[in-house]
Parts: C-alpha cells; structure tokens; sequence
C-alpha cells in the first residue's frame, strides 16, 4: 500500500490534564515518524469537553501521566459511555502507550497519597498504591529488557537484537500485576514498585509503563510498532515503514547506556 494515501488519527488523553515529564514527546513523536513516511496524521485530543463518540476515531491512543489530583479529574470525566468505549477499542486491538498516570487509571484502581481510592478502567489487571506523602518517590532513568509476548518477538525481528528500553520514571504510586504480563524485566531503575522487578504491562495491543514521554524518541522502534500496528488494524492490509535515519537517536542512547555504566547492552542496529 501507498503510504502517501494513508492517514493516522492519535488520539491523546486529556492532554492539559496528563502530560507530565515530556509526555507530549510520545505523541509528537508519532506524529512525525508517520509523516516522515508521508503518512497523513491527526492529533485529536480527548479531554472533558470532548463527546464520547469522538473517541472510536482513534487509530492510536496516547496518554501520559498526570499529578494525583488531576487523575482524580479524568477519573470522573472516563466514567460511563467514554470508558466503554475506550475499553472496547483497547479490547479490539487498538495499539496505544499509557503512560504513568494513564495506565493507574486502566487498571482496577488508584491509591493516592492522599484521599480516596479512585476506581479505574478494570481493564488491565493490576492495582496501584501511593504509600503516602512521606514515601520515597521513584526517580531516575530506567531501562528494561522488553518481555511481552508477542511485542518483544515482533521487536526483536524488527530491530534484530532484544529490545532494550531507556526511559525515565517519576512516581509515587507502585503498581502490582495481577495475571497481566508485565512489559519488560528491569534492568535499572524501580519500574512497577521497586520490588518485583517488573516494568509496566501489555495487553492487547496496548503498553503501559511508567516511562515518560522520552519514551517513543528514544526507542523509535516503539513507536514505529505502533504506527505500523494502528495502520494495519484500520487498512486491514499489512502495512511496512520506510526506515529513517535515527543515529541521534541511536547516539543518545549509546550515551544513556554509557552514564548508566550498561555498555554491555548498547550494541544495537542503526537501521531497520
Ligand atoms: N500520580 C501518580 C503517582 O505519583 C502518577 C505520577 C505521574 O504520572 N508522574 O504515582
């Protein structure tokens, strides 16, 4: 297929309310990564005044994190037809990137700091606590080796090497997966809660991490993943992206690797 005829809608999560740490980036990055392609590309944002329908125009959803209390204001505002149809989308395959917050509110539910339980989506199975105010925060770069089935197998064949994820965390909340599969094994950092050595969760055709919005440009292959998944759902035809030049990409993460003393794993493929 052409990709000059095709177009992409990305659907971004309240946007005001969730983007915390550079989580625009996830987005931006997608949209310039289909356009360098000649793909055609939306951005919708999703946010309260939005009617709920809009939502299923979505080919990719990106949400990012957002501070306890403007969680607790989503939270609200997803309840009823817009969480129903979010669930359906995530259930039929649409691909998406969940980020910090985001991926709190997929899941059964939200402990703040302080204050009440917020009730989430359900959909995911895991649960998230804040140990309270006085509780340590995780803060840092984290890379993670990329486990999930069948994400990691598509990765690798992508990139011909096993996909290592850079990224960098900032949270109070720890999250405990129930019988989700996590997305990677943590190499360094806290990923989930500093304790199982657990980084995010995959399901379906969706990645929640607790990686920030540096995320998709500094492992482009993510968010070539993505792409190439939301258009291949919608043209119901498969769909291969033109490789791009990413030696920037590739030298930031040579240095991530070499300031996190992990040169072991920084041999990795320029192109794809
Ligand atoms: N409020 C959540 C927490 O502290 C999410 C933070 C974030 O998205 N950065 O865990």
């Amino acid at each position: 297929m052409n990709p000059e005829q095709l177009e992409l809608t990305i659907g971004w999560l309240y946007p005001t309310l969730m983007s915390t740490y550079g989580d625009r980036g996830n987005a931006i990055c997608l949209q310039k990564r289909a356009q360098w392609r000649g793909i055609i590309v939306q951005i919708l944002p999703l946010d309260q005044q939005t009617p709920a329908e809009v939502i299923r125009q979505a080919d990719i959803f990106v949400g990012g994190g957002a501070q306890d209390r403007q969680q607790e204001i989503v939270m609200r505002d997803l309840r009823g037809a817009k969480a129903e149809i979010l669930r359906e989308k995530i259930e039929m395959g649409t691909p998406g990137v969940f980020t910090c917050g985001s991926p709190q509110l997929l899941g059964h539910y939200y402990e703040p700091a302080l204050g009440q339980r917020i009730e989430g989506l359900g959909l995911l199975d895991f649960v998230s606590k804040h140990p309270g105010p006085d509780a340590r925060r995780c803060i840092g770069n984290v890379v993670f080796e990329l486990t999930a089935s069948p994400l990691a197998e598509e990765l690798e064949t992508m990139v011909g090497t096993k996909p290592i994820v850079i990224g960098f965390e900032n949270h109070g909340g720890r999250t405990y997966l129930g019988k989700v599969a996590p997305l990677g094994r943590v190499v360094k950092g806290y990923g989930n809660n500093g304790e199982d050595g657990t980084e995010g969760a995959f399901y379906r055709n969706a990645i929640a991490t607790y990686s920030h919005g540096p995320l998709l440009p500094k492992n482009p292959f993510i968010a070539d993943w993505l792409i190439q998944k939301a258009l291949t759902q919608k043209y119901q035809t498969s769909v291969s992206l033109s490789p791009l030049d990413d030696r920037l990409a590739q030298q930031a993460r040579t240095a991530m690797f070499k300031r996190l003393d992990l040169t072991n794993l920084s041999q990795e493929p320029v192109n794809y």
